[in-house]
């Protein structure tokens, strides 16, 4: 058996990272480590000073005038163009608008709607559940339409796709057992079959290089609170790739969305761009903040980045196996790394109760039902020296078996 890394091996990786610097963009709470980061991103000095300008003198000050002189109207498609610039989308393509799970719902009726004739959508069972209860949603609307599931009606989405199906909603990594996609291989068979896809793209999106226009996607969807770091519910995105914009139809036919929202015009004329995918008034102080959060991406190498996530997450995962050997845990995490994301999961028969132990040691992580416990690694603002104190408390945490401790048995409304 090979010896663990040492503390000095562990130096010597921080001392080595191209990103380490970043760090201190962030507002990180001393003696903690965070590593919740793909549920809720750590706030940033360039959101805050950005949500601060928004609000002192964009709103405060200069009111309805913002619209235009702060170009309150154009961010959905300005930091559109900025996310589509960290997933492989060229310009015009991407829009931020509205949540996930809402553009969950227009993606996939716009790609039933470019595909007629076809009235099967197929999705993970093990999908995050919004994305399941929005298809059903869609699927209560369209009548005849039905839904196929990996994991329940055949093992693999390959095997489910036939000339009935009309699009394919995935998750690009899997958010609870951070399981990575092969993008474009997946998409070729998907329209091998002639239906579309919808990728989401929540867990990936600022955690790893995305290609969606090299892989020929159709449409994506992610949320911009998650790794890249935009605030708690800042606005999600969506991506339509340019050759579906001139014939493709959104269910939410706002005005946002319209071709000349301010002519005021009796019908529903949509516009031949990716606003088209808007619907109402957004989120402009949220839009502001994610704004500033967008500003550090700028200077992210999307290859170093991979590059430290992969680092950060083998580390984890072999200090934790080295040290908590025959403590309960068993990896759910890929350990082939071009097959993770930038999390890694335990399952633990109490994972809920060593997750609150854990949180109360400052390791901040989060519990998935019935019995993850799911670690993210942002590349950003964490460093191997926070792996190696994260994986050093689980050891405690489960030796001293302090999660027994009754108060780590209360259940909190958000997990
Ligand atoms: C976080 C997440 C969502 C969240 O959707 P909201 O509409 O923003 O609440 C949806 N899908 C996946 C895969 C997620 O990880």
């Amino acid at each position: 058996m090979t010896a663990l890394p040492s503390s000095d091996d562990i130096a010597r990786m921080d001392a080595a990272d191209p990103l380490a610097a970043l760090r201190e963009r962030f507002l990180l709470t001393k003696g903690e480590v965070y590593l919740d980061g793909n549920s809720l991103g750590a706030a940033s000095i360039d959101a805050l000073a950005a949500l601060q300008v928004a609000a002192r003198d964009e709103w405060s000050r200069d009111l309805i005038r913002s619209w235009n002189s702060a170009g309150w109207f154009d961010l959905p498609v300005e930091l559109g163009d900025r996310i589509g610039r960290l997933i492989g989308a060229a310009a015009g393509q991407v829009v931020v608008t509205d949540t996930t799970s809402i553009n969950i719902y227009k993606a996939l009726h716009a790609a039933i709607g470019l595909r007629p004739g076809r009235d099967v959508i197929v999705a993970e069972a093990g999908s995050f559940p919004t994305d399941l209860y929005m298809a059903e949603g869609v699927i209560s609307a369209l009548p005849g339409m039905s839904l196929r599931l990996e994991g329940r009606d055949a093992s693999r989405i390959e095997d489910l796709l036939d000339e009935r199906v009309a699009v394919v909603l995935v998750n690009h990594v899997n958010y609870r057992s951070g399981e990575l996609r092969d993008m474009a291989a997946l998409t070729r068979k998907i329209h091998a079959s002639g239906a579309l896809v919808v990728w989401d793209l929540c867990h990936s999106a600022g955690a790893l290089p995305v290609e969606l226009d090299a892989s020929n996607a159709d449409f994506a969807v992610g949320c911009s609170y998650k790794y890249l770091n935009g605030g708690p519910g800042a606005p999600a995105f969506l991506y339509a790739a340019s050759r579906h914009l001139g014939q493709v139809a959104q269910p939410l036919s706002g005005w946002w969305g319209h071709a000349r929202p301010f002519a005021f015009e009796t019908g529903y004329a949509g516009d031949p761009g990716i606003r088209r995918f808007q619907c109402g008034t957004q989120p402009v102080l949220s839009l502001r903040a994610l704004k500033g959060a967008l500003d550090i991406w700028d200077q992210v190498d999307m290859q170093a980045l991979r590059a430290k996530s992969l680092s950060l997450t083998d580390l984890f995962i072999e200090l934790v196996e080295g040290q908590c050997a025959g403590l309960g845990l068993t990896l759910q995490t890929p350990r082939e790394s071009a097959q993770r994301g930038s999390q890694v999961a335990f399952a633990h028969e109490n994972a809920y109760a060593v997750m609150q132990a854990l949180i109360a040691r400052g390791v901040i992580g989060d519990f998935r039902a019935p019995d993850i416990l799911r670690f993210g690694f942002a590349p950003l603002y964490l460093s191997h020296a926070d792996v190696a104190h994260a994986a050093d408390v689980l050891r405690d945490v489960l030796q001293t078996e302090e999660w027994r401790e009754a108060r780590f048995a209360v259940r909190a409304a958000v997990t």
